[in-house]
C-alpha cells in the first residue's frame, strides 16, 4: 500500500465499507470472492511483482504520479519552500536538496534526497522504465 502511495495512488486499507470508486486488492481468494464491487486477486509475494500483476491488469504506469501522496496518511501533499522547512530538517538534507513536499493532514516533511534516487530506480525495474 505505501508503495502504491508513493506512486500517487489514492491508497487505503481494506475495510468492510464498500467503496464503488475503488478497486479492492487482496491476496485472499476469500475476501476476493465474496467481495461485491471491482476486486483484484493478487498472487505474488514481494512488493515488485504484486506491481507488475497491477501494470499487467491495469496499466498503472500510465496513472503514476510518483511522490504525490504522503505515504503514511493518504493525502495528496503540498509543495513547501525552504524557508518553511529549514528549521525542522536536518542540515545534510538541507545541502542536499532544495525540493520538499509537507503533508497538509499530519504535518510531515518530505524531501527528494537520495532514498528517492533508489526507489525510482527500483520503480524503474518495476515498469521497464528509462526515466522515473
Ligand atoms: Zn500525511
Amino acid at each position: 500500500m505505501k508503495k502504491l502511495r508513493l506512486l500517487g495512488f489514492d491508497a487505503k486499507p481494506w475495510s468492510d465499507k464498500c467503496e464503488p470508486d475503488r478497486i479492492f486488492l487482496t491476496r485472499s481468494r476469500k475476501r476476493w470472492e465474496n467481495y461485491d464491487g471491482e476486486s483484484f486477486l493478487i498472487f505474488a509475494d514481494d512488493w515488485k511483482s504484486q506491481l507488475k500483476e497491477l501494470e499487467v491488469r491495469y496499466s498503472i504506469s500510465k496513472e503514476i504520479k510518483p511522490f504525490t501522496r504522503c505515504v503514511e496518511c493518504n493525502t495528496e501533499l503540498i509543495d513547501v519552500n525552504l524557508e518553511e522547512v529549514r528549521t525542522i530538517i536536518p542540515e545534510r538534507v538541507f545541502l542536499s536538496t532544495d525540493r520538499f513536499k509537507k503533508c497538509p493532514n499530519c504535518g510531515r516533511t518530505y524531501w527528494m534526497g537520495t532514498h528517492v534516487e533508489k526507489i525510482k530506480d527500483d520503480f524503474k525495474e518495476v515498469f521497464d522504465a528509462d526515466e522515473f
